[in-house]
């Protein structure tokens, strides 16, 4: 087993009551994946104002890639420690007094489980594409491929991009022709977040193969990219279950950048981090990757027509409009928030489940450089929003396949409402 002196990384420091993790230097790419592959689940609760804050922070601002901090409730958090880090880690947060709960050892390469889970899912009746498993980016480029077979006077597909590794960034085009208000949707920019996608993929399915729906497409068109960071999106399926970033290569061997903080709108403030090895890296510079470079030209360029946007992510359960780098309200904040509340309303009509509404820094955390901040503050789109979906699993992001049915027909009753006024707004 690895011990202490194999990672030379400064740790554990107490400075000013709050712990100092210092950046692991020296380590290369591998043996820093490889510290990383025996790790053990802490349950924290915070039980003052102080703590609950610090793990906020630590969620976003120190978070160095030694352990993982994620929110799991309203008031729990998980932390997966390496194995090797662990003594250090239970003094320092011992030493500001929270109380640990060990959940045990964790499984960290649960790709091939949920393999196993998606291989047994028959698909639904009525679709060429099951939503009942996940789907590798192949399969999903081939339903978007006999979308736009099928229906060619409906769907056409655009490469609108390279990714680092070289796969194509896809979108698809919904319209019946015309010049309309178009709703773009994204999904995938955090590779694991896995349900995003499937829930795009609804979405078209729900507009295009279904015949009650055709009336959403008569006065609107629809942008949707699936998977918005596809090398990431592979690699969370076929090496590590939670890798968040894109695939980049880095300084001293580290990879990805985390395309949420990448946009350039108040790059590099708060709630993202400088840190290379970080789940929340700005990147070198503004739109350093191509995924966050083309989707913002793609933007651009239908700007006139874009008057809704929606990113999807995983897991809050939550409708969030900007800002989240500062608690300054937009001009039409109200008309975001009441949007977003009907929408919920109507989804949780569905099946009885709840979801946060408000801005990004309320309902969810600070943030700089996301493509909300920037859809809304630099491309000045009207109505601009984050929708967390829900989570599930072990750590939120691995929701099992079985959930997919009830988040997606949920949440396309709320994507109605969000159609209803961009139509009685926009369309002349
Ligand atoms: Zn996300």
């Amino acid at each position: 087993m690895a011990t202490l002196s194999d990672f030379p990384v400064q740790h554990g420091i107490i400075t000013n009551g709050h712990p100092v993790f210092d950046r692991p230097h020296r380590l290369t790419g591998e043996r820093f994946a490889a510290m990383q592959n025996a790790n053990i689940l802490y349950e924290v609760i915070p039980f003052t104002y102080e703590q609950k804050k610090l793990l906020e922070f630590l969620e976003t601002g120190l978070e160095i890639g030694i352990w993982q901090i994620v929110r799991k409730s309203k008031r729990s958090f998980h932390i997966s420690v390496p194995l090797y880090f662990r003594k250090e880690f239970e003094n320092a947060f011992g030493a500001l007094s929270f109380n640990l709960k060990l959940l045990g050892r964790e499984v960290k390469a649960s790709t091939s489980n949920h393999q196993k889970i998606c291989k047994s899912a028959p698909a639904l009746r009525d679709a060429p594409i099951s939503f009942k498993k996940y789907h590798r980016y192949g399969e999903i480029q081939d339903y978007l491929k006999y979308l736009s077979l099928e229906y060619p006077n409906t769907v056409c597909l655009q490469n609108y991009g390279v990714s680092y590794e070289n796969r194509p960034l896809t979108l698809a085009y919904v319209s019946t022709g015309g010049s309309k208000p178009i709703i773009l949707i994204d999904a995938g920019m955090h590779a694991r977040e896995w349900i995003t996608p499937a829930q795009a993929l609804y979405i078209l399915h729900a507009l295009i193969e279904k015949k009650e729906n055709k009336y959403l497409i008569e006065k609107v068109d629809w942008i949707i990219v699936p998977v918005a960071n596809p090398d990431g999106y592979e690699y969370s399926h076929t090496v590590d279950r939670f890798w968040r970033k894109t695939r980049s290569k880095l300084k001293n061997g580290a990879r990805g950048v985390d395309p949420n903080r990448n946009f350039d709108f108040q790059w590099m403030q708060d709630g993202a981090s400088r840190h290379e090895v970080s789940q929340t890296y700005c990147g070198p510079c503004p739109f350093s990757e191509p995924e966050t470079k083309f989707l913002s030209r793609l933007i651009i360029k239908n700007l006139n027509q874009i008057k809704l946007y929606i990113s999807f992510h995983s897991f809050r359960q939550c409708i969030a409009y900007p800002f989240g780098y500062t608690h300054a309200s937009p001009h039409n904040a109200y008309e975001m928030h009441q949007l977003a509340a009907r929408a919920e309303e109507a989804i949780y009509r569905v099946h009885g489940n709840h979801y946060d509404v408000g801005s990004t820094l309320q309902v969810m955390r600070k943030m700089s450089g996301s493509s909300t901040d920037w859809a809304y503050g630099a491309a000045g789109i009207d109505l601009c929003y984050t929708f967390e979906l829900p989570g599930g699993g072990t750590r939120g992001f691995d929701l099992p396949a079985s959930a997919i049915p009830t988040v997606v027909t949920e949440v396309f009753a709320g994507i109605k409402v969000f159609h209803k006024y961009v139509q009685l707004n926009y369309t002349k």
